[in-house]
């Protein structure tokens, strides 16, 4: 039997997707840009080559915004789940915000390449889950470094 591609969506379901490969990395942003554009205390995003995600319905259904200078996130103009965000400087990777997997499914990264990134910006009142802290972004890992 095939193995089925891991898929997610948005809340209202006009936009969806396939995941071709498992992240190379994920990151656990509790910087203020995704706390506000999440609005949760940190989103978390697993990086992966451009082509090995593929949007399977809603393309046309989805808005960018430039939260930062180059940094697009993407949302469902509908719902206004946020799924994606690339960085102009990196064309070749997209971020997928992959709480939006199907069923919890897990994005396939290792378990070392899980991490908690820019915590000197979390919420005052958040305690932070177990596992890697970076207290800005890990300098060899994330967007450009895989
Ligand atoms: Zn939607
Ligand atoms: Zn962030």
């Amino acid at each position: 039997m095939e193995k089925q591609n891991p898929s997610g969506g948005c809340l209202c379901g006009k936009v969806r997707y396939q995941l071709l490969a498992p992240a190379k990395v994920v990151e656990h942003c509790h910087c203020s840009q995704c706390r506000r554009a999440h609005g949760a205390l940190y989103a978390s995003g697993g990086l992966f080559n451009t082509p090995d995600v593929k949007i399977m319905a809603g393309k046309n259904n989805l808005t960018r915004y430039e939260s930062s200078a180059g940094n697009w996130r993407e949302f469902c103009t509908t719902c206004g789940c946020h799924l994606f965000m690339t960085v102009d400087q990196f064309p070749d990777e997209i971020y997928v915000w992959v709480a939006s997997l199907d069923e919890g499914a897990h994005p396939g990264h290792p378990a070392d390449k899980d991490m908690h990134v820019f915590t000197d910006s979390k919420a005052a009142w958040e305690t932070l889950p177990p596992g890697n802290h970076f207290e800005t972004l890990p300098p060899d890992s994330g967007i450009g470094k895989n």
